[in-house]
């Protein structure tokens, strides 16, 4: 059975304070309301990963990662953090290519790739995200635009390590702008990739994919998009800042 994950991006939020309230709030919420098998996740700041990861010591259903890292183990890179460093906070997962990092810091889908790699090797796992834009889709690209992040950001690492990935397709136009995808039309992205996936490796791998959606997932909207067969959970980040909407989104898989 694939992993079921729903994981917040809390972006550039939280002073340290503010963020280890609100995961406390989150781990006490999950700990008394979550009865399923789905594992929530919260991707922070880099400042917050080793006090949260402290918090989430003994509860096994709450984890911790990063929202990128560096694609080099280590060197003359001012100012970056490596998958390493990550790591040796207790932190387990690490977001990669994000459409605000592929936008703002010019990522590209080789990059992303690097990236992924070193989070693998220094046993992190990646949320690698692929999403089209709004001109993209309105000109029916979206299927050419995603195969080809695909085909760039993860498949050149092979089956092995393909495998140990999770994907986040994440609409740009529907990421903090209130329009979320349908659940037909995000459905119909999951199959697509989950088809892609078939087609690179075998349909094994395809099956045991965990595939999330993002763009502006929120209480209202996530259980119609969470009851898609292809869909394994979300990738959430305005409602993520929010303890209660939070959980709310974790527990429609309840
Ligand atoms: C995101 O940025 O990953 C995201 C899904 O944002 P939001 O939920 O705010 O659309």
């Amino acid at each position: 059975m694939r992993a079921k994950i729903v994981v917040a991006n809390w972006k550039m939020n939280m002073d340290y304070s503010e963020g280890l309230a609100l995961f406390s709030n989150i781990v006490g919420m999950v700990r008394v309301e979550v009865t399923g098998f789905q594992q929530t996740v919260v991707c922070c700041p880099y400042i917050h990963l080793h006090g949260l990861a402290q918090l989430a010591v003994g509860h096994a259903a709450v984890s911790v990662g990063a929202e990128n890292c560096h694609e080099a183990e280590a060197g003359a890179f001012t100012g970056e953090i490596s998958a390493r460093m990550i790591r040796s906070t207790g932190a387990e997962y690490v977001i990669i290519g994000h459409s605000e990092r592929r936008k703002y810091n010019c990522e590209t889908s080789a990059l992303i790739c690097k990236k992924t790699a070193a989070a693998l090797g220094n046993a992190l796992k990646p949320i690698v995200c692929i999403g089209e834009t709004k001109e993209e889709r309105a000109a029916n690209q979206q299927f050419c635009v995603l195969k080809q992040q695909l085909d760039e950001s993860v498949f050149p690492l092979g089956k092995a390590l393909f495998s140990q990935l999770v994907i986040a397709y994440e609409p740009i136009w529907a990421i903090g702008t209130g329009q979320t995808a349908s659940p037909a039309q995000a459905q119909e992205i999951h199959q697509f990739i989950r088809r892609a996936i078939a087609e690179r490796y075998e349909q094994d791998t395809a099956n045991n994919a965990t595939l999330l959606y993002g763009g502006s997932c929120k209480p209202d909207n996530a259980a119609e998009l969470f009851s898609q067969v292809d869909i394994d959970g979300g990738l959430i980040g305005d409602a993520s800042l929010n303890a209660r909407e939070f959980v709310d989104i974790v527990k429609m898989y309840n």
